[in-house]
């Protein structure tokens, strides 16, 4: 028998309508002999409305209360799928992360898990029961509810499924799977069979939304395979799993797009030791994530920095960076909200060279002007224009035979 994780995103639990068809769903996979433990987002938009109506209270919400308030959605979900499940004769028990031990750090709004004892979904899986975990949160060392950050019942079901030794963890969303690249932007787009943990990774780092980062992370770290798919057509969707690309495959999985992010250039730095110390630790103080970070060689004593941060920390971001280039004596600051970072992503990069060239090769053909790069062994992102990101995608897109199913491959070096 095997034991499944399967977890349903806020999208597939949104109404009765989507509520009755999981437990239909879940009814099913039990039926095939499986035991299974389902975690629950909340549901449709409840998490971004409980946010919105904390803003209506109060400018201020201490983390604690802030967390208190968020975890109710994940429960809403996890004792309605039990009542649609008991119609179903299917025998299932809620629990909250708390109940099942879901340990995770102080930090409210981001805590991360620290252990997952699973001893109650256990002793309920062996009485035959169905257990239901509310997902996104955890208890925390020192006994505070706590949320694991936005998206993050993707976590706690791999985790879940990692303590459990579950046989596979299936991520239910409202797409079919992960795809070679936005199909908003790139209409060609085509689902993937399967991806490795660090081309996801590499993905969830440059943007895509499907699976929340850590998640991934965590997948990675205890081999858990996750398979990608969706709670609308049921079908198979994309497998993520430890397996390395045999020769055969494609070298480039995908182009990845991201429009979440904006720049902030420090004009006339001095170029001395110290000075990014001086100017990135404030911002990893405040919790900015700074991600791209490029740094001009000096003419005459200074340097231009520049770098990219979540739109949403813009303001904190500009603030600290103003206050530290006045300190010291930069010679301004600017910023610029309408850029877009696009990646490609392959683990056959590290064997095929050649890649970055051909990708600025696309990019200069297409008229797109790049004005910051950044690589992994399996990643080479750009930032470019907001404006330019659909040309420049499709074009990449294309370039790199994705469109037809076919990728790009770099002629192999010439046998001696
Ligand atoms: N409900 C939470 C959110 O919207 C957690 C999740 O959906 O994974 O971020
Ligand atoms: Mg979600």
């Amino acid at each position: 028998m095997a034991l499944i994780v399967q977890k349903y995103g806020g999208t597939s639990v949104a109404d009765p309508d989507r509520m009755r068809a999981v437990a239909d769903h879940v009814a099913f996979t039990r039926r095939h002999g499986n035991d299974v433990v389902v975690v629950v987002s909340a549901m449709g938009k409840s998490t971004d409305n409980l946010i919105k109506l904390a803003n209506e209270v109060s400018t201020i919400q201490p983390g604690r209360e802030l967390d208190m308030l968020l975890t109710t959605g994940e429960r809403v979900s996890m004792a309605l799928l039990c009542m649609a499940l008991a119609e179903r004769e299917v025998p299932a028990m809620s629990f909250t992360g708390s109940q099942v031990g879901i340990v995770t750090d102080a930090a409210h709004g981001k805590a991360k898990i620290l252990e997952v004892k699973g001893d109650r979904v256990r002793a309920s899986l062996s009485d035959g029961h169905v257990c239901v975990v509310a997902g996104f949160q955890g208890i925390s060392t020192d006994s505070e509810i706590t949320t694991l950050g936005r998206g993050g019942s993707d976590t706690t079901a791999v985790a879940l499924a990692a303590a459990l030794e579950a046989d596979a963890c299936e991520i239910y969303t409202d797409v079919t799977g992960v795809f070679s690249a936005d199909p908003r932007i790139v209409p060609q787009a085509r689902k993937l069979t399967k991806i490795n943990f660090d081309e996801m990774l590499e993905m969830a780092g440059a943007g895509s939304k499907v699976l929340a980062l850590r998640s991934v992370e965590f997948a990675r770290n205890h081999d858990v395979p996750l398979h990608v798919r969706s709670s609308f057509t049921w079908e198979p969707g994309t497998w993520v799993t430890s397996e390395e690309p045999s020769m055969e495959d494609p070298i480039i999985s995908g182009v990845v797009t991201d429009v979440s992010e904006a720049k902030v250039t420090v004009l006339g730095v001095p170029d001395q030791p110290g000075i990014s110390a001086a100017l990135f630790e404030p911002l990893a103080d405040a919790n900015v994530n700074v991600d791209m970070i490029v740094q001009n060689t000096s003419t005459q004593g200074t340097t231009d920095i520049s770098f990219t941060v979540p739109l949403a920390d813009m303001g904190v971001a500009e603030d600290i960076v103003r206050r530290i280039a006045d300190e010291i004596g930069a010679t301004g600051v600017t910023h610029d909200n309408a850029i877009a970072k696009l990646s490609l992503v392959g683990a056959g990069m590290k064997t095929s060279p050649g890649i970055a060239a051909k990708m600025f090769r696309t990019l200069a053909d297409t008229d797109v002007n790049i004005e910051m790069i950044s690589t992994s062994t399996i990643r080479i992102s750009v930032v470019i224009a907001e404006a330019d990101l659909e040309r420049a995608a499709r074009s990449l897109h294309a370039a790199f035979g994705l469109d037809s199913g076919q990728s790009y491959g770099a002629p192999l070096p010439e046998r001696t």
